[in-house]
């Protein structure tokens, strides 16, 4: 195979463990074929200085960054990237802010990060772009003149059509896909979002299952769900960092069971629906009241964005609140931690509680779902209550599903949950297991990969409609 060049926003030396599966990875492919990482150094600096590409190499890999203008970060990054499309993309038409100006800062950023990777880039390299700031890189590329075999992965769920259109340039956008090769989403319901949409706003022609042709090209794509490393995970689980930390949990909770959401503090989440799902659980169920304490890990995140602020405070005064109506001297029903809990200790957070609670509004995949059932003691594992709503869904079927909006349905299932007999919860673990193990990030990037350099090659000579 060729080299593989990677391109997101934010690169992730593949070294470090804290990185997470996803750059493990990647960094395995990278490792073995002397790749290259390309992406923002997540410095903003004064226009003058912004024209370097920066160069690290990391063992057998290279790090290749560039700085952007304060300009450009707040119009790419805050403004059309975290603005529009990743409310957008998580059914939030409410909460877009469709200045127009972010659109034109959204392209000039793509097209600076292709100007800057062009020269970099050799013959046969496989190029794999990542996630939503980068949706227009191989339109800008190929107007550059690059033929490379180009593959494009949304880690973010895409609407159906009504609301992808909400977006202003919906159709510059989605015709800027058709420059790369190989499409692939989360899940199957994106991946029919992405038919239907072309289907009927584009008027691209079906070819054959799962390829598109519009524009003067034709694209592949598929649904190519993310898993973690679960062997990683295994090990990081029986570490001293974690087992420390399932250690504390389980003396200072001696008495309780332990309910726990590990969440950015993001308003896909459903944190405060989640609050209010547990506060009626406790309404309802005041025999098991004490017996439960809830651990809500909130990790900050674009903390200069309004609805962030907004959805900080609404969380604070819905813990305060339970707390002050249902605690007493020696219990506290929520734990909320506006923190981020380091990647090692996490397993042992995990392990030590009997219910984890990802009921996302939305979500791509949700790799904290994935991460909670691998720490788990098989012999005697916690239950997964699991929002419909992740992409994690389609895959987790034995998990206890819910609709995050429906307050009372969820606070039914924590309950059920809180007191599933031992043989189910095995029987939903084993089972859950094994589609987490089939499905691990290796999986993932094989599977991905092949399929990318097997797209057929698009006709030598096919003029490409300019964006
Ligand atoms: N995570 C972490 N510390 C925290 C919170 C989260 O290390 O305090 C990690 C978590 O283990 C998981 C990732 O961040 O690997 C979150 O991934 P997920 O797909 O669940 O959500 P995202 O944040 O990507 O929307």
């Amino acid at each position: 195979m060729g080299r593989l060049v990677v391109v997101s926003n934010r690169i992730a030396d593949p070294r470090k463990t804290a990185a997470g599966g996803l750059a493990v990875a990647l960094a395995e492919v990278l490792n073995s074929t002397g790749g290259l990482w390309f992406g923002w150094s997540g410095k903003v600096v004064d226009s003058t200085d912004a024209d370097d590409v920066h160069f690290q190499q990391a063992g057998p890999v290279k790090l290749a960054t560039v700085d952007l203008t304060q300009v450009d970060h707040d119009d790419f990054y805050l403004g059309y990237s975290n603005g529009v499309l990743w409310p957008v993309f998580h059914y939030r038409l409410d909460l877009a802010d469709f200045d127009a100006g972010y659109i034109a800062g959204y392209r000039r950023v793509n097209q600076l990060f292709a100007r800057k990777l062009m020269p970099l880039l050799k013959p046969d390299d496989i190029i794999w772009v990542h996630d939503y700031h980068l949706i227009p890189l191989a339109a800008e590329l190929r107007a550059l003149g690059c033929e490379q075999r180009i593959g494009f992965f949304l880690h973010i769920p895409l609407p159906p059509p009504l609301l992808l259109a909400a977006i202003p340039g919906h159709d510059w956008l989605i015709r800027a896909l058709f420059a790369y090769d190989l499409l692939g989403f989360q899940s199957q319901g994106d991946l029919d979002h992405f038919g239907r949409y072309v289907e009927t706003e584009a008027h691209a022609q079906p070819v054959e299952p799962g390829r598109w042709r519009a524009f003067g090209r034709t694209v592949q794509a598929g649904a190519f769900p993310i898993g973690i490393d679960v062997e990683e995970f295994t090990q990081l689980t029986a570490a001293p960092d974690a087992v420390e930390m399932y250690e504390r949990m389980k003396n200072e909770y001696s008495r309780r069971k332990l309910l726990v959401g590990v969440d950015r503090l993001d308003y896909s989440k459903g944190l405060p629906q989640r609050m209010r799902a547990f506060r009626e659980f406790l309404e309802r169920n005041p025999e098991l009241r004490s017996s439960a304490t809830l651990i809500q890990i909130a990790s900050p995140s674009r903390e200069d964005v309004t609805a962030y602020t907004d959805l900080l405070h609404e969380l604070e005064s819905l813990c305060g609140s339970i707390n002050g109506n249902f605690g007493e001297l020696d219990w506290m029903p929520v734990r909320y931690i506006h923190r981020t809990v380091a990647r090692a200790r996490l397993p042992g957070l995990y392990r030590a509680s009997r219910v984890a609670l990802v009921t996302p509004l939305r979500d791509g995949m949700n790799l904290v779902a994935k991460e909670y059932l691998t720490a788990q003691d098989p012999e005697d594992p916690g239950v997964l209550v699991l929002s419909r709503f992740a992409g994690a869904a389609e895959q987790l079927k034995e998990a206890l599903l819910v609709n995050p909006y429906d307050r009372e349905g969820t606070a039914a299932a924590i309950g059920l949950a809180l007191q599933m007999p031992l043989d189910e919860r095995r029987s939903r673990h084993g089972a859950m297991m094994k589609t987490i193990k089939r499905f691990d990030v290796h999986w993932w990037c094989d599977t991905y990969l092949e399929a990318l350099r097997q797209a057929q090659a698009e006709e030598k000579g096919t003029s490409w409609l300019r964006l």
